[in-house]
């Protein structure tokens, strides 16, 4: 370590050049040493200079490209702690040999995948909601901004299961509990892969229909509250299962807020007129 803090001085922010910098100066060593003595001794031989500088010239130029080459995998091993830095893996995988540079790669690598795997574990687990596995309100919030991203136009869903108390009241709170994953599940394959769907909190959830106008979504969760609302197949018995639901149009992501109030509004006005119904904002 001491050689090299003693050297920082030549290129402080290039390793590789002080390397080179250094072969540089050792192949040249013979060179100066016949130069010296040819002046201290006056017995100048210029062709054997000649020939001494040619091979010093193609000795440097060979050892540069291949100390350029050995130092590849170093490059290489801090290119992936970059890319992890900016948080992503590591698929393009180097291998090395069985010295110390393979292990150094070897190292890094898992060293990089782990801690990927353990940050997408970490977040995944901020971002998802336990029971259902859907996107929970803080990891919809974090994909509605990249969804919406400069302007896009879309509408916001919020959707409340009608009722649901009765259900955890006459049922059981697990009963309750497996309703609302089978509801998850069944609003996520309803509506399009590149829609954003999200528990939003209790038995409500949130939607959000990207480059979609109000007619398009409304068609959309229409038709999803009347095959909910027909079928038994949502895992509480013979017992059917409605919706009532609250549809605002957005103008990219600053425009959530205001979209969810809207939303809301819409919402009590579709549980006041009686339920199972899709009401749009006014
Ligand atoms: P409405 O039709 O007006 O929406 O009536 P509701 O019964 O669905 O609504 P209310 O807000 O009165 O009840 C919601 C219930 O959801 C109350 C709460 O105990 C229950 N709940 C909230 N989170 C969970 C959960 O994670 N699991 C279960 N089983 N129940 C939950
Ligand atoms: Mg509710
Ligand atoms: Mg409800």
């Amino acid at each position: 370590m001491r050689f090299y803090q003693a050297t920082t001085f030549l290129f402080p922010r290039h390793y590789e050049w002080r390397i080179l910098t250094v072969c540089f100066g050792a192949v040249h060593v013979p060179l100066i040493a016949c130069v010296a003595f040819a002046a201290l001794s006056g017995q100048w031989h210029p062709i054997t200079l000649l020939v001494l500088l040619l091979a010093t010239l193609a000795g440097t130029a060979c050892g540069l490209a291949a100390v350029h080459g050995l130092l590849s995998p170093v490059t290489k091993a801090t290119r992936m702690l970059e890319s992890i830095q900016a948080g992503k893996r590591v698929t393009d995988i180097p291998i090395g040999g069985r010295d110390l540079v393979g292990q150094l790669l070897h190292g890094v690598t898992t060293a990089a995948n782990e801690s990927a795997a353990r940050i997408e574990k970490l977040t995944d687990a901020a971002e998802r909601d336990p029971l259902t596995r859907i996107r929970n309100r803080r990891g919809f919030l974090g994909t509605a901004e990249r969804l919406l991203d400069g302007e896009r136009s879309g509408v916001f869903a919020l959707v409340d299961i009608d009722h649901f108390k009765l259900i955890n009241d006459q049922l059981g709170h697990d009963r309750g509990d497996d309703l609302l994953t089978a509801f998850a599940a069944r609003l996520s394959e309803g509506v399009r892969r590149t829609d954003l769907v999200a528990r939003w909190g209790g038995e409500e959830f949130a939607v959000v229909f990207p480059d979609t106008d109000m007619n398009e979504a409304h068609r959309v969760m229409d038709r999803l509250r009347a095959a909910i609302a027909e079928s038994t197949a949502l895992g509480v018995g013979s017992r059917r299962v409605t919706f009532s639901c609250g549809l605002a149009p957005l103008s990219g992501f600053s425009s959530l807020g205001e979209a969810t109030r809207a939303a809301d509004t819409a919402l009590y006005r579709a549980k006041a007129g009686g339920r199972n119904r899709v009401t749009l904002a006014a």
